[in-house]
């Protein structure tokens, strides 16, 4: 048989993580076995249902490289043989015509309910079972004809051969519905994996208001798709190791549903952003450059001057502090103008401190007194000397000459950052920062 699972999603104008992390695990488990992924629009309300809101699926799909067997079927093409199951239905004595508002606007269909306990096997949460008293008639087709997600839902799920459907806790309650579809119907039942919901920090379900939740608001801060990809794959499974930097092709040789976890997986952007980071480095160095020099370019701050060779130092030493490509003209813009800003608070902290001003002439005398090159050991030694002969502690060095020569209390190492630098430009920020500060 076939392993054959789907991604349907109902196409909002917007793709929210919980379902496109629906996405990525059919389509980790159909690639895993071997199988095919198949893309289902659901698309029956045709007011939200715009062919721009339907790009903005295929558009996050491609994006996240999901790709999917076959053409997509379109769920409104479906609807003469929604009616059609809906009928037979009704001649099996499975649903029965109803006018309960008395609207008398026509009937609608209703599913009947077999009287009994319905059960099934979660591929996630084990057996879950409802009772029967619990278990209400429900529409199945509309008083003016048209069908109801229940039966579209299970009657496409049928017509495409589905073997897995997984999808998001919010359907469990379906999922008894259809369970009971299934058997009046007389189709092989799929089996059924219910997702855990992706949470905020609170426990509450993930939304806009946590930072980012569609897709398309993280493409645009800049997260590369396989950390994204990743990152959501990671929200509720793991490999059975340690490992949590994983390509695709590793997590689809490491995906069974047996290590989804029942539990709300909570999202974190500070992970997020690491993970991100972690594939930066995985893309290696000619690609960050080329995606730094992009986002300084959107961000005003690039300048054809740039020396090569300097710019890829710069990102060299940012290291692990650049997560997404923009970091590097937020965080170290400095290096690339002498008319870097003053932090007000990292000023008033470190430079006009009492004695501050004094230890920061000190330290240009001798950083000027060093020979080329400017080494990295070479800054660090000669600072170290300093503090040996005068009694002071490291820490009263390093502040104010990184304010001086960045305008910031935070950035990457000091002496990597004098190294890059070079001594030139740390002399004279050092010296304009002391005629500046009144030193
Ligand atoms: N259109 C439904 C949704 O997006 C489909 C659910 C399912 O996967 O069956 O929630």
């Amino acid at each position: 048989m076939t392993i054959r699972t789907r991604f349907a999603p109902s196409p909002t104008g917007n793709v929210h993580i919980g379902n496109i992390r629906a996405a990525i695990y059919n389509w980790l488990f159909s690639r895993h076995a071997g199988g095919e992924f198949l893309l289902r629009i659901e698309d029956t309300d045709l007011e939200r249902s715009t062919p721009a809101a339907v790009q903005t699926v295929l558009d996050s799909l491609a994006w996240l490289g999901l790709t999917y067997d076959g053409a997509p079927l379109y769920q409104s093409t479906q609807r003469a043989r929604h009616l059609e199951v809906a009928e037979m239905l009704l001649t099996k004595g499975a649903a029965y015509k109803s006018d309960k508002g008395g609207t008398g606007k026509g009937e609608a269909i209703v599913f009947k309910m077999p009287g009994t306990d319905i059960s099934f096997r979660d591929l996630v949460k084990g057996e879950i079972t409802k009772k029967a008293e619990d278990l209400k008639d429900f529409v199945i087709v509309r008083s003016d004809g048209s069908p109801v997600f229940h039966l579209g839902n299970v009657v496409d799920d049928i017509t495409m051969g589905i073997t897995h459907v997984i999808r998001g806790d919010d359907h469990v309650e379906n999922t008894f519905k259809h369970v009971a579809m299934y058997a009046a119907i007389g189709a092989p039942m799929p089996q059924f994996a219910h997702l855990p919901m992706i949470v905020n920090a609170q426990g509450k379900p993930y939304s806009k208001r946590d930072g980012a939740a569609y897709v398309g608001e993280f493409q645009d801060k800049g997260f590369l798709p396989e950390a994204l990809f990743n990152s959501l794959a990671l929200l509720g499974w793991s490999p059975g190791d340690d490992r949590e930097v994983l390509t695709r092709d590793e997590m689809i040789a490491a995906f069974t549903l047996d290590r989804v976890r029942q539990a709300p997986s909570q999202l974190d952007m500070t992970k997020l952003l690491w993970m991100n980071g972690q594939h930066l480095k995985r893309r290696g160095v000619e690609d960050l450059v080329a995606g730094c020099r992009a986002a300084m370019q959107r961000q005003g701050l690039w300048r054809e001057d740039i020396d090569p060779a300097y710019f890829q130092a710069v990102i060299m030493c940012m290291g692990e502090r650049i997560r997404l490509y923009s970091d590097l003209g937020e965080q170290a813009a400095f290096f690339f103008t002498e008319e870097y800003p003053y932090d007000e608070k990292s000023v008033r902290k470190r430079l006009l401190k009492e004695g501050a001003l004094a230890i920061l002439r000190e330290e240009l005398e001798v950083l000027v007194a060093l020979p080329e090159p400017f080494t990295a050991e070479a800054t660090d030694a000669a600072l170290h000397s300093l503090a040996e002969q005068t009694g002071r502690q490291m820490g009263d060095l390093v502040h104010p000459v990184r304010v001086a020569v960045s305008g910031t209390g935070v950035g990457p190492g000091l002496f990597e950052m004098l190294a890059v630098l070079g001594k030139s430009r740390v002399v004279a920020r050092i010296r304009r920062t002391l005629a500046l500060y009144g030193g």
